[in-house]
């Protein structure tokens, strides 16, 4: 199944031709397999239109990958939001072509052996999608895309002054580090003031992407839009009980030792109360900072894939020479990091702004995760087995993170082991936020009549219960319960979050192996990689002998693991 990429006679980023798919020709091509399925006599007819559907895959999702991209790295160029429009107008459309396919693979009369043919994975993957669509949620569809986007572009459009400067939000970060407890109180009150002065249209934004996702959900027989959720995540082997079970577990044994970690710090930068906006910074001299911009970032970064063997080398090589990471910040580019996928070209893009904070480290090596995975995967036949799930997606990004610590003296210096201990401190504490915003996400979703203050009233209950040491110190919007509004996944990919706790559980089974065995725990590493999304969640944990996060004691062992690693630090 699995061939190694070709690199060579390769375009580069700014080569790669953008053609917007034609909705007709389009249509007329799926029709035409439609009937091929239907007059198939073999499970060996049926078969060979998988080949052919995916070639009209890779056009069409190629194509919405680079008018996601275009948009994200100018969000005021008028011609990347018509492209990007275009596909959130027509994505309906295209979603009801690709189910009309999938509904004929699903009924075939050889399932069987088509299953024993290209594996049960992709039926899953398959019924997934025709379960979670239906004509009469159309508009619905359409008119999230637009809300979303509308999200997306009033968060970039921040443009903040600051002390005599306007920054946008991403180059506001490196004040939040701010060694000095004035700057990083004031940069926080600009930050949430913008926040404030627009909180009827974000609260207006989400109110009706709730009111929209709770009508799909009861138009597809759900009480709510939780089971649609679920199913638009493909979650196939677990639902929200066994994530409440997960979040008990967070609250059990990861809640006590975050807040424990928050006092420490508090006494490390010899405060009697740690604020919010104090917790940024850890160490009173202030954080570690990567010690070059973004090209020497990306000169560190090669030497350490280089270092941690071919496969890895040669992707990042391949990453450089083809333009295919944007890193630096510009004022009308998004915020944020992430992974897109061009199967046309056989690779993976990275998207992310850098500011010159550690940030700019974690990310880059979060999203060389994802691209890795779907660099490796790219021989898959199957485009939907090419990435797995996102909570295994996050293994890789955020396992990446962990099996990147050796190197990290290249970047930090005489302060990588800071570095180690804060990477190991935020993964601890994240795990609370984490699930603060998947059980705030599961109550609106129950609660769809919430007006604007009672959801900012539940996002308090939240914190009282997975934050309970967090102190705003009266700032604007947050102490009111606003914080949830700066996290684009509640707007924009509802449900995602949980994804990175339970991932940063099996990215702390990578960190527990590599203290075993570096060597071994990279080999295990590329394997699971490899494997794309060829399996379910489950069974890829199971392949890469990962226990499951929702087997109580799975937690309790890492954090106790953790919490002793810490404290032989100090
Ligand atoms: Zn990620």
């Amino acid at each position: 199944m699995y061939h190694a990429p070709m690199t060579d006679t390769a375009l580069k980023f700014s080569e790669f031709p953008y053609v917007r798919p034609d909705i007709e020709a389009l249509t007329e091509r799926t029709e035409t397999l439609a009937q091929r399925l239907d007059a198939a006599d073999s499970a060996a007819d049926v078969s060979a239109v998988f080949p052919d559907w995916q070639e009209l895959l890779k056009e069409v999702w190629t194509a919405e990958s680079l008018a996601y991209i275009h948009y994200h790295q100018d969000t005021e160029d008028e011609r990347a939001e018509a492209e990007r429009t275009f596909f959130d107008e027509n994505k309906p459309v295209s979603t009801q072509l690709y189910v009309r396919l999938a509904e004929k693979m699903l009924a075939s009369p050889y399932r069987e052996a088509l299953e024993g043919e290209w594996g049960s994975q992709i039926f899953a993957v398959l019924q997934s999608e025709v379960s979670s669509f239906d004509p009469q949620i159309s508009e619905a569809m359409r008119e999230e895309g637009r809300l979303t986007k509308e999200y997306v572009s009033l968060v970039a459009s921040a443009r903040i002054p600051f002390r005599g400067e306007t920054y946008n939000l991403a180059a506001l970060g490196p004040f939040y580090e701010s060694a000095d407890r004035d700057t990083r109180r004031e940069v926080q009150q600009a930050r949430w003031g913008f926040f404030q002065q627009n909180r009827e249209r974000l609260d207006g934004i989400f109110h009706d992407l709730t009111q929209l996702r709770d009508g799909m959900g009861r138009a597809l027989g759900h009480e709510n839009y939780t089971p649609l959720a679920y199913q638009r995540m493909t979650r196939t082997d677990y639902g929200p009980d066994e994530v409440a079970c997960f979040r008990e577990q967070v609250v059990q044994h990861v809640v006590p030792v975050a807040t424990r970690l928050r006092k420490q710090q508090a006494e490390r930068l010899g405060l009697d109360q740690l604020m919010f906006h104090d917790e940024p910074i850890l160490l009173p001299e202030g954080n570690p900072k990567p010690q070059g911009g973004v090209d020497w970032q990306v000169e560190r970064a090669t030497e350490m894939y280089r270092a941690m063997g071919p496969e890895l080398g040669e992707f990042f090589e391949m990453m450089v020479e083809r333009e295919l990471l944007d890193l630096d910040n510009r004022p009308a580019k998004s915020g944020g990091g992430f992974c897109a996928s061009l199967p046309a070209h056989e690779v993976p893009f990275i998207f992310a702004t850098f500011n010159g904070t550690t940030g700019d480290v974690r990310v880059l090596t979060h999203e060389c995760g994802h691209a890795f995975q779907g660099y490796m995967s790219m021989g898959l036949p199957l485009l939907e087995l090419r990435w797995p799930t996102a909570e295994a997606c996050e293994i890789h990004s955020m396992g990446m993170e962990f099996l990147a610590w050796p190197a990290m003296d290249l970047f930090f210096g005489d302060k990588a082991d800071t570095f180690r201990k804060d990477h190991m401190v935020r993964a601890l504490q994240f795990l609370p936020y984490g699930c603060a915003i998947d059980h705030f996400q599961h109550w609106i979703y129950q609660n769809p009549g919430a007006t604007p203050a009672d959801r900012l009233a539940a996002w308090q209950e939240m914190e009282r219960i997975y934050l309970p040491h967090r102190n705003y110190d009266g700032l604007v919007r947050v102490a009111d319960g606003g914080l949830w509004q700066a996290q684009r996944h509640v707007y924009c990919s509802p449900f995602y979050y949980i994804d990175y706790a339970l991932a940063q559980t099996g990215a702390l089974q990578f960190w527990q192996r590599s203290l075993a065995g570096r060597e071994a725990a990279l080999e295990d590493y590329v394997a699971l990689c490899k494997l794309g999304g060829s399996r379910s969640y489950l069974a890829l944990l199971e392949s890469a002998n990962l226990a499951s996060p929702f087997e109580s004691g799975t937690l309790a062992s890492i954090v106790a693991d953790a919490e002793a690693w810490l404290a032989e630090q100090s």
